[in-house]
């Protein structure tokens, strides 16, 4: 399996004027740059295109600003379509991408759809957001999002190319790679641009310390929360039953957390995050979950029953004050 590095460059319609924007594409891709990695991730080739936009004919100052590209050199581009057909033939048959983030997968897709491209794929996609790499192999918090610049200058990268430029941003996101511990690419992302439509584009991955479920779309989320697979907290670890300890429950509305208890691993924290995406096909609002399974320690479960205690506190003074409010008889 090969590594393709990619990096976009894109283009925005300017705001507060009529007709300059459109929500089908509001980022429009103006230029494609990659970088090929064998399994050894030794480099075995580049790709560079730029692309003549046919949506924003000007170009935003933010996109000039920081590509210092204009638009007579766009001109001489291919179209979004040509580029794309060539890119993909590049890319070969066995890959996996990578990108500095997770939102040029994105808009990559979202363009594709614009010009009524064959998707890339029909669930979600599997990818290295190599951001998110570079944090948990190197920042003490693994949680922190970094500059693509600050990660150069961390690893002691030669900075022989100037950046926010889309190959010269893949190759900067592509050296970074080839730092980045083997055992620390378990920790692949998911594209959702392409909900799960059935039960088999679901995702099931499990990691070296949780493990993550992707389902399908729901129409609404009273049924996604009442869905027995996204309820279920078997351990991930041994498939058993793990007894509910803390029912499920809501500080918010949009996450849900529980706690259960396996024999043999201890304390399993539950936690179901409910977000709208778009079906891909009939390009109408769903609902999906995503669940993550952790094994805790006890301290954590007992953070978690007051998270629960103090959700049921705010619950009880809303209700009175709803209430006070309702039987205020006025004068
Ligand atoms: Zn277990």
């Amino acid at each position: 399996m090969n590594y393709i590095v990619f990096d976009l460059e894109w283009n925005q319609g300017r705001e507060g004027k009529q007709g300059q924007k459109h929500e089908d594409i509001p980022f429009e891709i103006i230029e494609i740059g990659a970088m090929k990695l064998d399994e050894n991730k030794n480099v075995i080739g580049e790709f560079h295109q730029l692309i003549r936009p046919s949506v924003y004919k000007d170009m935003h100052y933010i996109t000039q600003n920081m590509m210092h590209i204009h638009m007579k050199d766009l001109k001489k581009g291919l179209s979004f379509r040509e580029a794309m057909e060539m890119f993909l033939e590049w890319c070969g048959e066995d890959y996996m991408f990578c990108t500095w983030g997770g939102l040029d997968l994105l808009e990559l897709q979202r363009n594709m759809r614009y010009y009524d491209m064959e998707p890339l794929s029909h669930g979600p996609i599997c990818f290295l957001d190599v951001q998110k790499l570079f944090s948990i192999a190197f920042e003490e918090d693994k949680k922190s999002r970094r500059a693509l610049e600050y990660a150069v200058s961390e690893l002691s990268i030669e900075k022989d190319i100037a950046f926010h430029r889309a190959f010269s941003d893949a190759y900067y996101t592509a050296k970074i790679l080839q730092k980045i511990p083997t055992d620390v690419e378990e920790y692949c992302s998911y594209d959702v641009f392409h909900l799960p439509a059935s039960k088999e584009e679901e995702v099931q991955k499990i990691f070296p310390s949780y493990a993550k479920y992707i389902f399908r779309e729901f129409e609404n989320k009273k049924e996604a929360i009442s869905d027995k697979a996204v309820l279920s907290t078997k351990c991930y670890i041994c498939d058993k039953n793990a007894k509910r300890k803390i029912k499920w429950f809501t500080p918010n509305g949009k996450h849900y957390y529980s706690v259960s208890y396996c024999d043999k691993h201890g304390y399993l924290k539950g936690k179901l995050r409910v977000r709208k995406g778009m079906n891909a096909s009939s390009e109408s609002e769903a609902v999906y979950v995503i669940k993550t399974l952790k094994i805790i320690s006890e301290e954590e479960k007992n953070l978690i029953a007051e998270k629960r205690e103090h959700a049921r506190e705010q619950r009880q003074m809303k209700r009175k004050f709803l209430k006070e409010k309702n039987t205020k008889v006025p004068k």
